[in-house]
């Protein structure tokens, strides 16, 4: 049975979609001006496997996950770089693009732009102000909290520590320092859109509900995102559905992913002590990057360094060693029949205990260091079997299953692997045994019989039998 960490309640909770089988998930997105650094990345990491391994535990999910292609920060860096916003949201969602296909996220169901959705965004400010939760002034519209009793319901803030915490702008209009925009009113050389305000843009909490009511309707099953999204932006989401749509929350989970840090700092854009996802994808293996991103539990800090990348390499380089022995196994046993092995047993004993193991950790709140701890007891039972199991059956057993459960945590050993294909690896050995014995055939021309020995023996001990004929030698895997 899975259970899932709500925000909303602080708690783990059974796991149960509000439609039957499907699921609707929602996460939010990058802002379209800059690359995303690797600590957004780790969010998208952990919510693709998040809604991975809900498709393995057979659910139907529709996944959206957003751009968000207009706000201050892509109008500034627009201005910056002397191009359009629409221009420059074009640009990084290609980079954006090509970086979750780098970091294996399955591509959403659907990546909705905020800027397609403003006629959405616009009808639930006028639903909020019929209901008598926002007002309008000077073509701003504000969400009108003080109308709101729930409000803090999601973030445990309380009403005196929001008003006290709060900064009121000098030249603000709003009633109250907690209430927060809906829509703003235009400025000159912004992009804008008309609306019953007069010109103007939604406000960036406005999107997400928005969107996500417009996709998959109110309520839905999980809204994701990264701890710095709980307060103000998931907070005012639940504000704005339950003033626009009349329900309690938008959304059933609310799951929300630790922050990677630098030396325990939230790392950010605006600390200046980031990486991009391009740099650390330019640097390192993308399967260990992807690795590392999902290395520690989502709700957990992961700290960020090089050191933990380089280890990262090395243990996805040990899942494919793993696998290119077992691979190498099957086409000596595809050879020839080989006795039936107590090995066989203890690796498909294995094999069912490494999936239990797996469910189980991941049923806990997607608990990957757990399901992690439990490949590597697999993977070390293989290590110690592989070159003793009889039954090719076995082998295929434990090549797909690590395969698949490996593939639920987004790590794809075909892509960029050390390792070699089946096909591959057949032509390999083949070629390899081939140039063995053309040596073989030099040091006999040579009347070196002793290197010409040694490769005949050593090659026995490997289990391949060379027969000289008088075609030349020939040679079998025993
Ligand atoms: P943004 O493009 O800033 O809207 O962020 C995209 C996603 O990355 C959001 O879900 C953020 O909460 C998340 N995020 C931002 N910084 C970090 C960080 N240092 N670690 C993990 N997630 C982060
Ligand atoms: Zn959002």
């Amino acid at each position: 049975m899975l259970k899932v960490y709500n925000t909303l309640s602080r708690s783990k909770e059974k796991f149960e979609p509000l439609e039957g089988n499907h699921v609707r998930m929602y996460v939010c997105g990058p802002t379209v001006y800059d690359y995303p650094h690797i600590g957004n990345a780790r969010s998208f990491a952990v919510f693709d496997t998040i809604r991975r391994y809900l498709e393995y535990s057979g659910y139907r999910v529709t996944y959206i996950t957003n751009f968000t292609d207009v706000d201050d920060k892509m109008i500034d860096r627009a201005n910056r770089e002397g191009i359009s916003v629409p221009e420059l949201a074009a640009k990084f969602i290609s980079e954006y693009r090509t970086i979750a296909n780098e970091l294996n996220l399955k591509p959403a169901t659907i990546n909705p732009r905020a800027t397609e959705h403003i006629d959405d965004m616009i009808e639930m400010t006028e639903l909020i102000i019929k209901n008598g939760l926002g007002y309008e002034v000077g073509g701003d519209v504000y969400f009108d909290v003080s109308e709101y009793e729930d409000y803090g319901i999601l973030s445990k803030i309380s009403p005196d520590e929001l008003s006290s915490g709060a900064r009121v702008e000098v030249d603000s209009k709003k009633q109250d320092p907690r209430d927060f925009v809906l829509w703003k009113a235009e400025k000159p050389g912004e992009p804008s859109w008309e609306s019953p305000w007069g010109k103007g843009r939604p406000g960036w909490h406005a999107e997400c509900s928005a969107m996500g009511k417009h996709f998959l309707g109110v309520p839905f099953d999980i809204h994701g995102g990264g701890q710095d999204l709980i307060f103000p932006h998931h907070e005012n989401e639940i504000a704005q559905s339950a003033g626009a749509y009349g329900v309690d929350t938008p959304v059933k989970y609310w799951l929300h992913n630790g922050f990677l840090t630098i030396d325990k700092d939230k790392m950010s854009k605006s600390e200046g002590n980031f990486f991009t996802a391009r740099e650390v994808l330019d640097n390192f293996d993308h399967q260990a990057v992807r690795y590392f991103l999902i290395s520690g539990h989502y709700r957990q800090p992961l700290d960020y360094n090089t050191d933990a990348l380089k280890q990262a390499t090395q243990t996805v380089d040990r899942i494919r060693n793993s696998v290119d022995t077992l691979r190498g196994r099957l086409v000596i046993l595809e050879r020839g029949q080989i006795e039936s092995s107590e090995s066989d047993i203890v690796v498909d004993t294995a094999i069912e205990k490494f999936r239990e193991g797996f469910e189980r950790e991941m049923d806990d709140d997607f608990n990957t260091p757990g399901a992690l701890a439990e490949l590597f007891t697999f993977i070390k039972v293989v290590n110690t079997h592989t070159e003793n199991i009889s039954r090719p059956a076995i082998i295929r057993k434990a090549l797909a299953t690590l395969t698949e459960i490996v593939g639920v945590l987004g790590i794809e050993l075909e892509k960029e692997s050390a390792g070699l294909e089946k096909s591959e690896s057949t032509e390999t050995l083949k070629g390899t045994i081939e140039l063995l014995l053309e040596i073989r055939e030099k040091a006999r021309e040579s009347k070196d019989w002793e290197t010409a020995d040694m490769i005949r023996d050593r090659l026995d001990e490997l289990g391949i039998t060379i027969t000289d004929t008088k075609d030349g030698p020939t040679w079998k895997i025993k």
